[in-house]
């Protein structure tokens, strides 16, 4: 898969989960793939615009890969390693097939080393799972994602998941339209595309 710079936007945030968007890193996977996550400090960039992460452990992660190289590219390939079989998963559900056993052990297999690096903390009088940079080190993002992951895919939100009907795109997102009919991860770009085509076929004719 290439790997392309990217500087990323609101507007590339727009699967409704942050595990959805971490699918999105990469694009146009129905024409030819595009990897947005080209180093460490891309995927930092990315986590800064999800939102799901606070600025003290972003910094943290960032000093952390400036000192080790190495090891952030590690905890990248980790991070895609979810992506994929994650992706892969998603886009099986969205067809109605059953994930591969393959994915369901990769996804596991992610789902055990996160759960070995959480603790439970109480916030609020409720107990919650929760990762630190202490214990995650450069994982912190992967773990994170890991658990979103899980809990989407165990959550009947997905009867909503959908594959963008746009040319160049194939970024899943979930439909919370009330017709449950979207067909384009958003309107603004790939919706628009598509009418400018058929209007441009129409005109052909
Ligand atoms: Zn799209």
């Amino acid at each position: 898969m290439r790997l392309q710079h990217h500087d990323f936007r609101p507007a590339d945030l727009v699967g409704g989960d942050p595990a959805l968007d971490l699918v999105n890193t990469v694009t146009a996977r129905d024409t030819e793939p595009r990897d947005w996550l080209d180093d460490y400090a891309a995927l930092l960039r990315w986590a800064q615009r999800s939102g799901a992460f606070a600025e003290a452990d972003l910094s943290a992660l960032q000093t952390q890969a400036a000192q080790a190289p190495a090891k952030a590219a590690a905890a990248l390939a980790r991070c895609k390693l979810l992506r994929e079989a994650l992706c892969d998963a998603l886009y099986a559900l969205a067809h109605g097939r059953e994930p591969s056993q393959a994915d369901l052990d990769a996804l596991d297999q992610a789902r055990l080393t996160a759960s070995r690096a959480a603790r439970l903390v109480s916030l609020d009088s409720r107990l919650q799972t929760q990762w630190t940079v202490q214990r995650s080190g450069l994982d912190l993002i992967a773990h994170t994602l890991t658990a979103y992951a899980i809990e989407l895919l165990k959550d009947a939100r997905l009867d909503r998941l959908r594959v963008c009907d746009g040319r160049d795109c194939g970024w899943v997102f979930l439909d919370t339209s009330k017709s449950g009919r979207r067909r384009w991860c958003d309107m603004a770009t790939c919706g628009n595309v598509a009418k400018a085509r058929r209007f441009q076929q129409k005109q052909r004719e």
